[in-house]
């Protein structure tokens, strides 16, 4: 269950399409995972019906769907830089991001921003070159814009074929096949070609590029690449998700979102490349009665141990507070301790919110994301957990930006 389930955010500079590619990526996987009818006729959802109204997108601070088996909570990131502590507390609870970029803009002040942040707290992240379709887009000088700018490493997976109006589809460039998107069909519909031979060049140059930024970290791929043998698909998906964990290399894709262009490929990307729950270094919480810092793995059998890190108020529910599990489980109906507030309290109800439903759960488990209904004194930020084992989750002061902005 835990291998199979991402907690994700997206990071973006207001505009480059954060929203889109939410809605594309809700539209996809909705498309491909029905949730079941549940019963969302309580009015939890009173806040949402003007979203649903315009179709689907994200409100929620966090946002189940499901992709090939996978189960993927998206974590709202704020955009802007007004919301820093929100920012770290939302780049606290995920364990992977995707970050946005603009192809005409290339990195934009506010992504600085927010992938420093990201950088601080160890994010993986995979890297979207998004608007490929506006006048202006090129997407190799993006890639040196990320490597100046924010000292990443920018790999290329894929190259887009074309740009601008005539941007057609990208180039695969582990699977070494052009990828075509059908717009009558919403970017449903794919076809798969071997790469043309005008472009066959190019892409063999960033293939090379990208066997090379893997060959730094596996010998596998050395050996290989030395005896001038293919290296398989699977070993360089392994390699490049190892590299994600351990941020020395960030993957691109590219894409239009808005033209349906390149966004399957991304969430293929989510699942490959981002770690799950339990892959992640473990949260460090703070002890209470010991009076020190301990490590809270990810065990589902573990003693209960969450973080709220966002509360929306809905006129008929009361607080909906969005917990992020680290460890143990909690199930509606039963006790709650605020370790912070020293206050026992109720989880009445537990959902799990999907874009435009709610479902009721009857646990929440160490690793995944829901909202806890009924307890009164909980704020964000705080930790809920076993008044037997008083651990802390969040003391810390929040940091100042680390690079402001105009
Ligand atoms: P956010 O502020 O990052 O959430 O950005 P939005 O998703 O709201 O997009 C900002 C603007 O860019 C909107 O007008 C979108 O229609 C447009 N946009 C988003 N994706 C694309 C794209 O792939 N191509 C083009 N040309 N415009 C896009």
């Amino acid at each position: 269950m835990l291998k199979t389930m991402r907690n994700i955010g997206i990071i973006a500079h207001i505009d480059a399409g954060k929203t889109t590619t939410t809605e594309r990526i809700l539209y996809y996987t909705g498309k491909s995972h029905k949730i079941g009818e549940v019963d969302d006729g309580e009015a939890v959802m009173d806040w949402m019906v003007e979203e649903q109204e315009r179709g689907i997108t994200i409100q929620s601070a966090a946002t189940t769907t499901y992709w090939k088996g996978y189960q993927i909570n998206i974590i709202d990131t704020p955009g802007h830089v007004d919301f820093t502590a929100e920012v770290e507390r939302s780049l606290r609870v995920l364990d992977g991001a995707i970050a946005i970029f603009d192809a005409v803009r290339g990195v934009e002040p506010q992504t600085e921003t927010v992938w420093h942040q990201a950088e601080h707290y160890h994010v993986p992240c995979i890297g979207y070159v998004n608007k490929m379709d506006r006048i202006g887009a090129d997407f190799f000088p993006v890639l040196d814009d990320i490597r100046a700018k924010l000292g990443a490493n920018p790999v290329a997976v894929q190259i887009p074929i074309g740009k601008e109006s005539s941007l057609e589809g990208v180039i695969d460039l582990i699977e070494m096949q052009e990828i075509r998107w059908d717009p009558a069909t919403e970017g449903e519909t794919m076809t798969a070609a071997p790469v043309a031979p005008e472009r066959a060049a190019l892409a063999r140059e960033y293939q090379e590029k990208l066997i090379d930024a893997l060959s730094a970290g596996s010998e596998a791929i050395t050996d290989l690449y030395l005896a001038g043998e293919p290296i398989p698909p699977d070993l360089i998906r392994q390699e490049l998700r190892s590299a994600v964990l351990h941020r020395t290399i960030l993957p691109i894709f590219a894409g239009a979102s808005r033209r349906n262009i390149g966004v399957q490929p991304v969430i293929d990307g989510v699942v490959a490349y981002l770690p799950a729950p339990d892959e992640v270094a473990p949260a460090i919480g703070r002890n209470l009665k010991k009076d020190e810092d301990i490590e809270v793995p990810c065990d589902p059998k573990g003693q209960a141990l969450g973080l709220v890190f966002k509360i929306q108020n809905d006129r008929e529910s009361g607080s909906l507070c969005y917990v992020r599990m680290y460890s143990g489980a909690i199930k509606p109906g039963t006790a709650v301790y605020n370790v912070g507030k020293r206050k026992r309290e109720r989880a009445n109800r537990i959902l799990r919110m999907h874009s435009n439903k709610s479902e009721p759960l009857d646990t929440l488990s160490a690793g995944d994301i829901g909202v806890i209904i009924g307890m009164k004194f909980a704020q964000t930020g705080d930790t809920v957990g076993s008044e037997g084992w008083p651990v802390l989750l969040e003391t810390m002061q929040f940091p100042e930006p680390v690079i402001s902005v105009s």
